[in-house]
């Protein structure tokens, strides 16, 4: 993992992702190296032509002392959207929990976003919100496929285990299901394992890009070499996701719960 540090304009930025107005992201790059990961776009914007995505970690050097929580009242926080705020090296450098610790005192709601175990580590300062979620980003439950798809994260027993942690501490809790690979992601598994300390789903299908194409078709003739005709129908048409989509309605009406689908948007990370 090539390290450095780099001096940050701003942490907290303006947003295109519909509904959320501010995006933070404490980390240039992103230790997980998921291999379908959207925001590999990164590498052209922030000087690393040449790095590989995973492999290289900028820490973002900035005056936290900046940052006014009044500014964000009202407004939606999102951490993160293009790094995850819980990589391992977090537990050394503390990007992630310097901001959050300037932020309290603000009605802003803040959703936190992590593949990481590491959450747990700021409990006591979620604690401090009124307006905050935490979410945990999953899809399989299947450890070995995990570990190929989502090399860096930590293991999907791992990550539930810290969502039941947050839930018993009184914190508002979501299980993000994505990406949603057809006929690998079984959304109802791991809802039936979530739904008890769970207060929302969001569901995400797999976002085809010209930079993981070629990974993804890789991995499923590797691991699934029965399914390559599936994926190649999903990645020519997109209104394969259709069906998939309506059938997720009418599981999650059907049991009451509270959901959102972000089918078709091109990628929660960009959008
Ligand atoms: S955790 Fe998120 S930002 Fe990091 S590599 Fe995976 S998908 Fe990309």
């Amino acid at each position: 993992m090539k390290i450095d540090f780099r001096e940050a304009k701003s942490i907290i930025t303006k947003s295109n992702i519909p509904s959320i107005d501010y995006v933070i992201n404490p980390y240039t790059g992103c230790q997980h190296g998921c291999i379908y990961c959207y925001a590999e776009f990164m590498i052209r914007f922030t000087n690393h032509k040449g790095d590989k995505w995973g492999q290289f970690l900028d820490i973002k050097q900035f005056d936290f002392n900046k940052i006014k929580p009044q500014k964000y009242n009202g407004k939606r926080l999102l951490l993160s959207s293009v790094t995850d705020p819980y990589i391992p090296l977090e537990l050394k450098y503390e990007n992630t929990r310097k901001i959050l610790e300037k932020l309290v005192g603000t009605t802003a709601h803040i959703s936190i976003l992590t593949k990481s175990k590491f959450v747990v580590r700021d409990i006591d300062i979620f604690k401090k919100f009124d307006n905050l979620e935490v979410g945990i980003s999953i899809s399989t439950l299947d450890a070995e496929f995990a570990k190929i798809i989502e090399r860096g994260a930590s293991r999907p027993e791992e990550r539930l285990e810290a969502l039941k942690e947050i839930h018993e501490n009184g914190i508002k809790t979501y299980t993000f299901i994505s990406p949603l690979f057809p006929k690998i992601t079984n959304y109802k598994a791991i809802m039936k394992k979530t739904k008890d300390y769970t207060d929302s789903y969001m569901f995400e299908n797999l976002n085809f890009r010209p930079h993981n194409i070629p990974r993804i078709f890789k991995i499923i003739k590797e691991k699934y070499p029965k399914l390559l005709p599936i994926y190649e129908n999903f990645r020519k048409d997109h209104s394969q996701w259709d069906m998939i989509e309506s059938e997720i309605d009418a599981f999650c009406k059907n049991l009451n719960l509270e959901y959102k689908i972000e089918f078709h948007h091109g990628g929660f990370s960009k959008s």
